[in-house]
């Protein structure tokens, strides 16, 4: 592949910071900084905005309602916007539902959800994962039963992010339990104010609440709700995680942590001399530099197997996933210790008011530690990386 600079991806780089700079409101410039997830009323005030530039849907092909960017120009998109702080989109709908959606559902489906997703009116989360089914995913037990026009739906989702902001959810149940696992699960969407669907909240190490159980008892689900056919549900999945490879590494937040880093180096200092100019510590940054620099070339490769739809991005976006997920690792553990002893402080979340007293280094390291112990999970999220490694020497090796 080339790696040469293509031209025609800086011009859109350029459309894309015009864009900003014209139409990020003010109150909502930098709200995206150093969080895992906007709230709820910014990111609808954000899809709002993009939709009405025709962006409301920028991971997707043009007969969709999308923009039909190139891989490349979706992760320029990006990280022009985490540089400007913009507000987070609802991820999960925008790159795991829609596409399935777009593939796989009725056309009454589509025209009551997609147009939903992409105005921002709808946010979605994700019933996957249950107790004893998580990286083994087809072990799921949630069942759904036939009743008249409607399923009965009883069991239990875990670690469901964001389920108490959403207001609809994808899950994954099972339909028949006298076949095979994997073809025994249907893909369904609920209603969260459906009656019997209880959601309870975790918190998990960073003392945010981005995770909840969800509860689902005697729920009844249409069965128009029922995406693809009973049994589908293993082939919907596949599809949906096997999206957006080129994206695994979560190259926005990679770089938003180098740009954070390197502004410490320069602005902390110990013993009357500037980080910088502390060799070892020099020496680390130019190493966690040059992976990410590695990262991006790798993304760059996948996006242009993707487009090519090589089966070999497959294993690639796996490597990705690792490699990525372990430097959002070592560059938030580096951005604590760059406070120094003031790393050890807890500082909240950005944005978050509610706490009043003043820290040391209040401005230079809100969101720091948190953010450091948020990505202690990004090796977990999304297939673990014992898991991904197993594809890749699946994949490669034929093992
Ligand atoms: C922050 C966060 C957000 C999440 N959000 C969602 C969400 O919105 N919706 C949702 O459905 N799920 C969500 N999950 C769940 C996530 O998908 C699972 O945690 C993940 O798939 C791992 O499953 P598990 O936790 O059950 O661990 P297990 O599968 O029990 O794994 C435990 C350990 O065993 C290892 N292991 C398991 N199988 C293998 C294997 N075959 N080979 C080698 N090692 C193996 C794992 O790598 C891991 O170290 C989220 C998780 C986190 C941490």
């Amino acid at each position: 592949m080339d790696f040469q600079p293509d031209p025609g991806l800086d011009t859109f780089r350029e459309e894309v910071r015009a864009f900003l700079h014209e139409h990020l409101p003010e109150e909502l410039r930098d709200t995206g900084i150093g969080r895992v997830r906007s709230s709820r009323e910014h990111i609808r005030r954000w899809q709002r905005i993009l939709n009405a530039r025709g962006w409301g849907a920028p991971y997707w092909a043009r007969e969709h309602g999308g923009t039909g960017w190139t891989v490349q120009q979706r992760l320029a998109f990006d990280e022009e916007c985490a540089t400007v702080g913009a507000p987070t989109q609802d991820f999960l709908a925008q790159k795991l539902l829609g596409p399935a959606l777009n593939a796989f559902a009725s056309k009454e489906q589509w025209d009551e959800h997609v147009a939903r997703i992409v105005t921002g009116e709808r946010l979605w989360c994700q019933g996957f994962s249950e107790p004893g089914a998580g990286s083994d995913l087809a072990s799921l037990r949630t069942s759904a039963q036939q009743d008249g026009d409607h399923y009965i739906v009883n069991g239990q989702k875990i670690w469901t992010s964001y389920a108490h902001e959403a207001d609809w959810i994808f899950l994954l149940v099972r339909t028949d339990s006298t076949v095979k696992k994997q073809a025994g699960i249907s893909f369904v969407l609920a209603d969260m104010n459906t009656p019997g669907i209880m959601v309870r909240p975790i918190l998990s190490i960073d003392g945010c609440h981005h995770l909840n159980e969800v509860f689902l008892d005697n729920v009844r689900v249409p069965r128009s709700n029922l995406v693809g056919g009973e049994g589908d549900g293993w082939k919907i999945t596949k599809f949906l995680l096997n999206n957006e490879h080129a994206g695994a590494a979560e190259l926005p937040v990679l770089r938003r942590c180098m740009t954070r880093l390197k502004a410490l180096a320069l602005s902390r200092s110990v013993d009357g001399r500037r980080l910088i100019e502390d060799r070892g510590f020099a020496l680390n940054l130019a190493r966690l530099e040059a992976e990410l620099d590695a990262i991006v070339m790798m993304a760059q490769r996948v996006a242009a197997m993707e487009q090519d739809h090589s089966p070999a991005a497959h294993a690639l976006g796996s490597m990705l996933k690792v490699r990525g997920t372990e430097l959002q690792q070592k560059l938030t553990e580096h951005l604590v210790e760059a406070l120094g002893e003031d790393g050890a402080v807890a500082y909240p979340e950005p944005h978050d008011t509610a706490n009043k007293e003043p820290l040391p280094r209040e401005d230079s390291g809100r969101g720091i530690a948190t953010e450091m112990f948020f990505r202690r999970a990004a090796t977990i999220y999304g297939g673990a990386s014992e898991v991904q490694r197993g594809i890749i020497a699946k994949t490669l090796f034929q093992l």
